[in-house]
């Protein structure tokens, strides 16, 4: 079992934005609904994954949309890694439900990152919309243990009203087999169809950071990595430590945009730190994590009466920190 490598100079590439699931919080809704019908040329995919090899870049996240839609899916992800890439790609499993396409994209990908809202198809099929999701989702976790070669597989659990109850159970039934690596809570992003639905669906940060002891005992036993995302650090308490936003590797994410003469084209993003959707209200004052920690989501802060975040100094950090040393 292996992590990420942070030192990585990484690349985030959407090359799709279609998809067979319609999650209700998808953060790609809209660029889906515009970019869906203009699909990027094989050509165009691997002369930018070349360029950008050149470039120095290491690591790639082949994203969308679902990437496995994408005609031939595993000779793109076949083509990164023979220039030099680590692979990481993330999926909705619906491909990988699939033995022979499992199969053929496996010996490719390095690092696994799958999409799954619930610990059922009850619950998971009602944040996708779409019934059968879940049960391919598990198919797609049997392949996975059988053909794949991977160094990291991950699963991120987008948290809404819908399954906010059941997080520590969809951590229990996804790390049953041994294989997983990382869980990732990631509360709802207020962005595409997550900031359409934001009202509906956002949930208070302490009906997810209640669960963190539960979280917490279940990662130790199954040796799973916990992280949390979408929340601010101070929120953690205790559990700090967990906050994805301290393991946040800068990257540069490559995505389709509409170009200022109205043409599509490509849009390049540098980040440095997890700052999407967020901001550092007064209260953050001179806070130790700064600029680690992302802040809290703007329309969080609409939508509940405002929190009360504690700003960290080193000294509180330490108290926490049985070696005195930060994340
Ligand atoms: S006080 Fe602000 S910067 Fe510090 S951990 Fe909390 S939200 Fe983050």
């Amino acid at each position: 079992m292996s992590l990420s490598v942070n030192s990585m100079k990484r690349l985030e590439f959407h090359i799709i934005y279609r998809c067979v699931d319609r999650c209700v919080f998808c953060s790609e809704e809209f660029h889906m609904r515009e970019f869906g019908g203009f699909p990027v040329s094989r050509e165009e995919i691997l002369g930018m994954l070349e360029a950008k090899r050149e470039e120095g870049f290491d690591h790639v996240t082949l994203t969308g949309g679902e990437p496995t839609l994408y005609p031939k899916f595993w000779e793109i992800a076949a083509f990164a890694k023979r220039i030099g890439y680590r692979v990481f790609v993330i999926s909705n499993g619906s491909a990988l439900a699939n033995q022979g396409y499992a199969e053929k994209l496996l010996p490719y990908v390095d690092e696994l990152c799958l999409s799954v809202h619930g610990p059922n198809k009850k619950i998971h099929d009602q944040a996708t919309r779409v019934s059968g999701s879940f049960d391919k989702l598990m198919l797609a976790m049997r392949h996975i243990s059988h053909f794949g070669n991977l160094n990291f597989l991950m699963i991120n659990h987008v948290v809404t009203r819908l399954n906010v109850s059941v997080i520590p159970e969809t951590l229990d039934v996804l790390s049953r087999n041994g294989k997983l690596d990382q869980f990732l809570v990631s509360n709802i992003t207020p962005h595409g169809g997550g900031g359409a639905h934001y009202k509906d669906l956002a949930v208070r940060h302490q009906e997810i950071t209640r669960h963190l002891p539960k979280l917490h005992e279940l990662a130790q036993e199954r040796r799973v990595a916990l992280r949390f995302y979408g929340i601010p650090v101070c929120l953690l308490g205790p559990y700090w430590r967990y906050s994805n936003d301290l393991f946040y590797s800068p990257r540069t994410t490559i995505a389709r945009a509409r170009l200022e003469n109205g043409k599509i084209g490509w849009h390049f993003e540098n980040t440095e730190f997890s700052s999407r959707e967020k901001f550092y209200p007064e209260d953050c004052g001179h806070c130790a994590l700064k600029g680690r920690c992302g802040g809290i989501y703007w329309d969080y802060t609409q939508l509940f009466e405002s929190e009360a975040l504690k700003p960290w100094t080193v000294q509180s950090l330490r108290a926490l920190s049985p070696t005195g040393v930060l994340a």
